[in-house]
């Protein structure tokens, strides 16, 4: 059983039964029969189905919203924005079809590149954006002519339901894309089943070693996409303003929990403390609450479970010597805690190499450029980063020395359909959306005369 349960009220919206042993293989032998069919479709027929499934998105917008809102606490707004996004993946990938899977000839030989499906692909999905995340291997297994088999978090099943209705609505054949209503015990069987052409993980750490060491036992290409602890780098030459609003959007946006959220500030000596009060007072008031009423910035953690670690890792902060400002558990029933601020954390502290999954900034004072790009590598993951300088050569060098998989320059870092997206070191390998992420799960085959 799979319990989808409010956040913001503790109240138990519904509980999914398992799929028994016998469902999953019906479902598996289903999507390998449909893989037989559909690795042959025309590309316009994919593509067609690809703008369908955007029509439906944009129909069905407030249901898929409310549901992500009720079932992790995201604002109603950002459900809505997650929804819209979902839906202008569909339209890049359904629009740029027939370009990306055009053979390419390798100029100045006879030899062609032909791009080919690799079959039934497994997605491991979070429930942080429970559409988004989907859709950035939905939308481009469709398009490659694989077909897709998700296994959503536990706390977002209504998600996954919605995200199969959407597909077959649209007038996806069966058993092109369904949601597997499956504990992750199940996961590492369904890897090794030899009807499972590959798998894609996006989540914590653990539950990325435990997905590429069952892809590594059965040879079978992973793309993980991991945790990360984004560096947000404020040099002397930046607007402060700006560079404080992004900071605080930066992370607060998803309550504090996306994998790209600035969650550690390092700030220049000279402008470390007008940036340290101006943050810290923003902050402090980011409005929490009802994720429905626009007024609320923010809603809730995604369950008590993750409220209770992000409190842990707090009281860590606290036992190593930094000093905390908000970061407060609210009372009742709701998974919440306020916006915070940490600093005078020690460098070499374990919790500084953490990743903090809900609202709260790490912040370190750098003495220099080398010194900031020091502490922002001095860490396992390496997903995204956002630096703030005006200096052309300090651009450059963060371009080319932060050990990240993305980079955003004066701005938020923010996912787009056409950029590749993932990480480096232990945020994953592979990379997802545009043309790599489409390319990460085809057979590219090479033509020779
Ligand atoms: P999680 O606990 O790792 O769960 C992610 C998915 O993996 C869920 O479907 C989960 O199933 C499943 N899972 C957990 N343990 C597993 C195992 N041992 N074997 C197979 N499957 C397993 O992560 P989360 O708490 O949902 O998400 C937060 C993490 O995801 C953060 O670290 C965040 O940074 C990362 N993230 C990364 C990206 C990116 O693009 N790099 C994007 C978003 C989030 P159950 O729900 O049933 O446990």
């Amino acid at each position: 059983m799979l319990r989808s349960t409010n956040p913001a009220t503790g109240e138990i919206i519904a509980d999914h039964p398992a799929l028994t042993t016998p469902g999953l293989e019906a479902k598996v032998a289903k999507a390998a029969a449909t893989w037989a069919q559909w690795r042959s479709s025309p590309v316009e027929t994919r593509t067609a189905l690809l703008s369908a499934i955007a029509d439906q998105f944009d129909a069905h917008a407030e249901r898929l919203a409310a549901m992500a809102t009720a079932e992790m606490g995201k604002t109603l707004v950002a459900a809505r924005a997650e929804v819209a996004k979902c839906a202008a993946a569909f339209r890049y990938y359904a629009q740029e079809g027939p370009a990306l899977l055009a053979p390419r000839p390798i100029e100045g030989t006879k030899a062609t590149v032909h791009y080919r499906p690799l079959g039934p692909i497994l997605a491991v999905m979070p429930w942080n954006f429970p559409y988004w995340q989907v859709v950035r291997f939905m939308a481009p297994t469709i398009l490659a002519g694989n077909v897709g088999l998700l296994k959503h978090a536990s706390l977002v099943q209504g998600c996954g339901q919605l995200l199969e209705e959407m597909a077959i609505s649209a007038g996806a054949p069966d058993g092109l894309f369904q949601n597997l209503a499956i504990k992750s015990d199940a996961v590492a069987g369904l890897i090794a089943d030899p009807r499972i052409a590959a798998v894609t993980l996006t989540g914590s750490e653990g539950a990325g070693r435990s997905v590429a060491t069952a892809a590594g036992a059965a040879l079978k290409k992973v793309v993980l996409e991991l945790g990360g602890s984004d560096p947000f780098i404020v040099m002397p030459s930046a607007d402060l303003d700006a560079a404080v609003a992004a900071a605080v959007t930066g992370r607060v946006q998803n309550n504090g929990q996306s994998c790209v959220c600035a969650k550690r500030m390092i700030v220049h000596a000279d402008i470390y403390d007008a940036f340290a009060d101006r943050f810290t007072a923003a902050m402090l008031a980011v409005t929490l609450g009802d994720p429905t009423d626009p007024a609320n910035v923010m809603g809730p953690l995604s369950s008590i479970e993750q409220r209770d670690t992000l409190m842990a890792q707090l009281a860590e902060a606290r036992a190593a010597g930094a000093t905390l400002v908000g970061g407060e558990l609210v009372g009742g029933k709701g998974a919440y805690v306020t916006a915070g601020v940490i600093t005078d954390l020690p460098r070499d502290s374990a919790l500084a190499r953490e990743e903090l999954f809900g609202p709260v900034a790490m912040l370190f004072r750098a003495a220099d450029l080398d010194d900031a790009i020091a502490i922002a590598n001095d860490i396992p993951f390496g997903l995204g980063s956002s630096v703030w300088t005006t200096d052309p050569a300090d651009q450059a060098r963060f371009i080319a020395d932060l050990e990240a998989g993305m980079i955003a320059v004066n701005q938020v870092l923010a996912s787009t359909p056409q950029a590749p997206f993932g990480g480096i070191k232990t945020s994953g390998h592979g990379r997802e959306l545009g043309e790599w992420g489409l390319r990460e799960f085809m057979n590219v085959k090479a033509v020779m005369g």
